[in-house]
């Protein structure tokens, strides 16, 4: 592991790349690290911890194509990449608003220094955009042309504006630059990997129907949101990130819409779970419904989800479980 801000000279050519992964210790960074190792690629992880674990990172560490620098986006970073993937933002409601003028930092200075290094070297990047920016949409499902209903001095605003802003970057360095950009707006992805503190519905429910805690619904439960599975996600990214002459936005996500209600129900049905459903007020400018609008996906990059909710949520479980069951063997056996 190395710290600072200069990487190694791109060794990258033909079908072998150099690339960088920023967020590359979290939930989807570290999924994508080992999807581009696997194909061959030469990797370099840039994270600063903020949300992400090191422990994700395991299987790329014992990889020889792998590098990772620990470095925090808001600083100038450098190096010679063919392709960037920009990931680093935290992701969860509870963690992005836990230190909001950074998370507005990270998504405009952030993104400011990777398109920057982009258009320095030449490189192709790919910016992880959100559902977010759509706000609590008055459009339903939501597609690409919707310009959304984000209320801009909201706590959410940080993360929703932040990265309305970094979009906004991605297309300015496009147009004024000739940077290659790659936009990619992600809905609700979820698996293995997902930080079970980090407030996010999936992990947390999982994490309580595990130990038999309240599942704790906010609101009414009729809110909706659509769930992908991490592994159809990253092939998308991967696809966009490949495919030349689009620069997106593109939604990427799972149209299969549920209530949270039947959400926690079906995740205490799955986990064989005693846990209780109570609930608690909504947060501030919770979105009421979501689901992607996915036609402009399908069309220009042949991508569809392909794990459905229930099978990626049995894996999600069985996974979830198995580490549980560990941790207490491994707690049992230190004491
Ligand atoms: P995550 O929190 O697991 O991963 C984010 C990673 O970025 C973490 O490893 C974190 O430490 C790193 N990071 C944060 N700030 C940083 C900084 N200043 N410098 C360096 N690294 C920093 O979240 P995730 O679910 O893997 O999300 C990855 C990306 O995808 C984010 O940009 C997020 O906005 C986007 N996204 C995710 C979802 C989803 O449902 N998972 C939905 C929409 C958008
Ligand atoms: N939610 C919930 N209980 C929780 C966490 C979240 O009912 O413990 C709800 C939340 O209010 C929202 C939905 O689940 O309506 C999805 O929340 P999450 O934080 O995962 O992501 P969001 O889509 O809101 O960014």
């Amino acid at each position: 592991m190395t710290r600072g801000k200069r990487f190694q000279k791109t060794g990258g050519l033909g079908g072998h790349l150099r690339i960088l992964v920023t967020g590359s210790a979290g939930f989807l960074g570290s999924h994508l690290c080992d999807r581009l190792l696997q194909k061959g690629h030469t990797v370099v992880g840039l994270d600063n911890f903020l949300t992400g674990r090191a422990e994700n990172l395991a299987g790329a560490f014992a990889h020889p194509a792998f590098e990772f620098v620990d470095q925090d986006v808001v600083s100038p970073f450098d190096g010679q990449f063919d392709q960037i993937y920009h990931l680093a933002s935290p992701a969860s409601p509870p963690m992005y608003q836990r230190n909001p003028v950074e998370t507005a930092k990270i998504n405009f200075i952030g993104t400011l220094n990777a398109m920057e290094l982009a258009k320095r070297t030449g490189a192709r990047i790919l910016l992880t955009s959100t559902s977010e920016v759509y706000g609590d949409p008055e459009v339903h499902p939501q597609p690409e042309s919707y310009s959304g209903n984000v209320n801009q001095t909201g706590p959410r605003a940080c993360y929703d504006e932040g990265k309305r802003i970094a979009e906004t970057l991605a297309f300015d360095y496009h147009r004024q630059h000739q940077v290659d950009i790659r936009v990619v707006r992600i809905f609700n992805t979820y698996g293995p990997r997902m930080h079970t503190d980090d407030g996010r519905v999936v992990s947390q429910f999982v994490a309580d129907a595990l130990a038999g805690r309240d599942i704790t619904v906010f609101g009414n439960g009729g809110q909706t949101r659509s769930f992908c599975y991490y592994a159809d996600l990253v092939a998308g990214l991967d696809k966009m990130m490949n495919t030349d002459g689009l620069t997106g936005p593109v939604n990427l996500g799972n149209p299969e819409e549920i209530s949270i209600n039947e959400f926690a129900e079906l995740v205490v049905e799955l986990a064989g779970s005693s846990s209780r459903i109570v609930t608690r007020p909504l947060p501030i400018d919770d979105p009421k419904k979501r689901r992607p609008d996915i036609s402009k996906a399908k069309r220009l990059l042949d991508w569809a989800p392909t794990v459905s909710l229930r099978e990626g949520l049995i894996e999600t479980i069985e996974l979830q479980s198995f580490l549980l069951t560990q941790t207490q063997s491994g707690t049992r056996g230190n004491s």
